[in-house]
């Protein structure tokens, strides 16, 4: 039997374990990539809203291939891969790790230092908020998230390079489309199979960055703020539908759906996680609940514990 109901209930929890990644997130970004080639070429890569690092591991492991192949033909720079997050990151071999807040211009300010005379050829952005509950403030929260990695991008990426990231599919997301279209001529939302259906998250590819003529990025104010607009009104070229596409074909596992633990055919063993949070926001209270002077019983604290590690993304 699965040592934690997680495993039960989600085959991508299982597989990120079976195949030494951090998080599930990590299909999301390789079935972006089969469908997008995303990470073709890639030398130089920022890694926006990184912890627990399972993005970073697909970059590092895909930047290494990248470069492998590139010596083979004499011409090759070791690639370099930038990750940043509010939380702290267990190290990563190869990747550079900045702790901080990504809305915040000295945070930004950091991760720019790092290209101070060359440019990225992709960044990425998973940033999710702490969920309040609140929807329309979860929301806001989101769009603040990608508004500010655009924002760093339009510092750091180079002309024709490529930014993904997470997008929540609400009442105003094609004002979101709107802004990345303007340095983006290509704007995808994808949906990759091991996203949840029932999330409303989503992912934007935009392809081939090229800023609007005599564009100078600057940090005063961040993108879209400082000019509202009723969307309603905009009309023409200035209103674009951007494209769904769904990653992943029918083959794959869907991560809404419950699989029996052999469901690939083979015996199921079960894994540690592969990296546990090395800073997690219960520690306080199982600390708390250990030194309890009460008749709670170990098997209860050993039952909160396994449901609590069991939470991961
Ligand atoms: N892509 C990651 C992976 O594969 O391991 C998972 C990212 S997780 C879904 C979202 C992350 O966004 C969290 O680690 C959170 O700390 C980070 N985050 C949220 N707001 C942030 C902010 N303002 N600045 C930096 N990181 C932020």
């Amino acid at each position: 039997m699965g040592k934690t109901s997680k495993d039960k209930r989600d085959i991508y929890y299982r597989r990120a374990k079976e195949e030494g990644w951090r998080a599930r997130s990590a299909f999301k970004l390789l079935q972006i990539d089969n469908e997008c080639h995303i990470l073709d070429g890639v030398n130089k890569a920022v890694d926006l809203c990184a912890a627990p690092g399972s993005w970073s591991q697909v970059l590092s492991r895909r930047l290494n291939e990248n470069y492998k192949k590139a010596l083979e033909t004499g011409n090759a720079t070791p690639p370099k891969i930038v990750a940043v997050d509010l939380q702290a990151m267990a190290p990563l071999e190869g990747v550079i790790q900045i702790q901080g807040d990504i809305t915040n211009i000295n945070t930004a300010k950091q991760i720019i230092s790092h290209f101070d005379n060359e440019q990225a050829d992709l960044v990425v952005c998973d940033g999710a908020p702490d969920v309040t509950g609140l929807h329309d403030m979860d929301i806001y929260i989101q769009s603040q998230l990608l508004l500010a990695a655009l924002n760093i991008t339009t510092h750091i990426l180079r002309q024709g390079g490529t930014f993904v990231a997470k997008i929540f599919r609400a009442k105003d997301v094609t004002l979101l489309y709107a802004q990345l279209k303007i340095f983006f001529p290509y704007v995808y939302c994808t949906k990759p199979s091991s996203s949840r259906n029932s999330s409303i998250e989503a992912f934007v590819v935009c392809k081939d960055y090229s800023p609007p003529e005599g564009y100078k990025p600057h940090m005063l104010n961040p993108l879209l703020t400082h000019k509202p607009c009723d969307f309603d009104e905009l009309t023409g070229i200035n209103r674009v539908i951007v494209p769904f596409v769904v990653c992943g074909d029918l083959s794959q596992p869907d991560s809404d759906t419950c699989y029996p633990l052999n469901f690939e055919g083979k015996e199921y063993t079960y894994h540690e996680p592969v990296q546990t949070p090395i800073a997690p926001p219960y520690q306080e209270a199982l600390t708390l609940l250990e030194n309890r002077d009460t008749d709670f019983r170990r098997s209860d604290v050993n039952v909160i514990v396994d449901n609590l590690s069991s939470m991961t993304i």
